[in-house]
């Protein structure tokens, strides 16, 4: 079974290369490039994760974790926020805002798959062991 995982991020580049390694490692991605477009594909689309940058145009990283949380059908979806700004609290914002974990930009490649399945269900991401 191909996991799909929901990138939420306006940058490009930041897209292309978690798109590049998720898909290297079997899992397929799509983005989507803003919080409004990320909510209506979480409301249409069965995913298994979801990745979302914090500074994003128009509606920010935490009210969207907010608004996907208000979505029945993934509440209990694992949402990890992928963010540059490490500044203290952060993390408890984006965690209070309805996020499962946080991952820090840059993300470093060599271990960026293992951070994902760490908020995977274990039952799906034994195969590739
Ligand atoms: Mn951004």
């Amino acid at each position: 079974m191909t996991e799909t995982i929901l990138y939420i991020e306006d940058n490009d580049q930041n897209y292309y290369l978690v798109h590049y390694i998720l898909a290297a490692k079997g899992y397929e991605c799509i983005r989507a490039a803003d919080g409004m477009e990320g909510v209506r594909i979480a409301t249409n689309t069965p995913v298994d994760l979801i990745l979302l940058d914090i500074q994003l145009p128009g509606m920010d990283g935490y009210e969207t974790a907010r608004r996907l949380r208000e979505i029945q059908a993934i509440s209990k979806l694992p949402i990890v926020a992928v963010t540059s700004y490490a500044m203290p609290g952060d993390r408890e914002k984006a965690l209070s805002a309805g996020c499962t974990g946080y991952i820090e930009k840059p993300i470093n490649p060599t271990t960026f798959i293992s951070q994902i399945e760490a908020y995977l269900p274990p039952a799906e991401n034994k195969e590739d062991e």
